[in-house]
């Protein structure tokens, strides 16, 4: 079977321009970017090329660049860092809808003694920068704030939050790992101090990220070894995937438009249909900014769980929450923070698009989901009586 797939939160097809650009790099130009010989020299040159496209598509300068081995490595880089270069401050922010790879670390920290505000956002997913404002003082050594939230979509407005983290002189951090590649990111001019992306959200393999590091901000690194990126991440550097992520990041900036007008046009007919066809239904997030490729929908009385099962007979790929939180029958702690109620949080949904999608596929996904709504709607007293409303 075919799959139709509408996960790409959780990853994306490596793009084949970006598998042939790095497969060379496997058993013919194996060299060490470090050796001082000809074979190595071939590899660090394209390494630093890849590291200037990687700049390029964040209108940062290559020296800025940082590979790592994902998003989770960077967001612990940066957040470790921080409170290494501030020892005597003790506080952080972040969010309560930040992915597992910041939450955990913070909740991790705040057993460790130091202090978490972890920031509410309101029913359509949106902060509330004056809960911010109220929480930061001069014991804050890092703000670390999520560019783009992988259930809903939603939208940060980054750049405000930075102007009220520099005023206290403290470092802000984003994760912009949903963010990178699907809208357009200019560090020239932000307020940002360090930003994670990982490659296999924008069609370059797993097992690749990059820290965003401003020129200035310092920086302790959490690896430590060798002199690799000027010793801001030891160990050799994984050269095949370094180069996939380069030319992943030169072709999400080719194809930026085209994620803002093709996609966005495809998930907002997915949305506008199953609203349209489908009784009880809300869009987490719908109220607010959201990236282009992603919804997530709650259907009232049915269980995500099953609707993934029944999709997925019909060869279609969504996700019930974040890829990290599905096998857990917990709903997400994003809806949570969200508000959203009980009985739909359990019943969300999220589709999540890329530039390999088409427009017969969404067709696909408006025909089949109506029906395996109503299916389990029957089977519950709840889900009947929304039937029974809506016939
Ligand atoms: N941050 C966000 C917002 C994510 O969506 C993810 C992955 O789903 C990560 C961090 C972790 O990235 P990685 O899988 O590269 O460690």
């Amino acid at each position: 079977m075919k799959e139709i797939y509408f996960d790409n939160n959780a990853t994306t097809k490596v793009d084949e321009a970006v598998f042939e650009e790095m497969r060379p790099y496997f058993c013919e130009l194996y060299g060490n970017p470090s050796s001082m010989h000809f074979f190595g020299g071939q590899v660090q040159k394209k390494v630093d090329a890849a590291r200037s496209r990687v700049a390029t598509l964040l209108g940062a300068d290559p020296a800025e660049i940082v590979f790592t081995a994902c998003g989770t490595e960077s967001d612990n880089a940066a957040i470790r860092s921080a409170l290494e270069v501030f020892p005597e401050k003790r506080h952080i922010i972040t969010t309560r809808v930040e992915h597992p790879a910041v939450l955990t670390l913070c909740r991790s920290l705040s057993k460790r003694g130091y202090r978490v505000t972890e920031l509410n956002v309101d029913g359509a997913g949106r902060l509330d920068l004056n809960e911010l404002k109220n929480a930061i003082d001069e014991d804050t050594a890092i703000v670390s704030i999520m560019y783009a939230n992988n259930e809903t979509g939603v939208v940060f407005p980054i750049e405000e939050v930075g102007a009220i983290v520099k005023e206290k002189g403290a470092l802000f951090h984003t994760d912009a790992v949903q963010a990178v590649g699907k809208i357009s990111i200019n560090m020239a001019t932000s307020t940002v101090d360090m930003l994670s992306l990982s490659g296999h959200k924008l069609h370059a393999p797993k097992g690749i990220g990059a820290l965003y590091l401003r020129k200035g901000v310092p920086f302790r690194p959490f690896m430590v070894g060798g002199h690799q990126e000027r010793s801001r991440r030891a160990g050799t550097e994984a050269t095949a995937s370094i180069i996939a992520l380069g030319k992943a990041c030169e072709l999400a900036a080719r194809h930026m438009d085209d994620e803002n007008t093709r996609v966005k046009g495809m998930r907002d007919r997915l949305e506008r249909e199953l609203m349209r066809l489908i009784p009880a239904g809300r869009v987490n997030g719908g109220g607010a900014e959201r990236l282009p490729n992603t919804v997530s929908i709650a259907f009232e009385f049915v269980e995500g769980e099953a609707i993934l099962l029944l999709l997925s007979e019909k060869g279609i790929c969504a996700s019930s929450g974040s890829a990290c939180t599905s096998g857990s029958l917990e709903p997400s702690h994003v809806l949570r923070a969200m508000g959203v109620p009980f009985t739909c949080a359990h019943g969300s949904i999220r589709f999540s698009l890329s530039r390999f999608n088409i427009d017969q596929e969404v067709d696909t996904v408006i025909r089949e989901l109506p029906p395996i709504i109503r299916r389990l709607r029957e089977i519950s007293p709840f889900g009947r009586e929304i039937l029974a409303q809506h016939c």
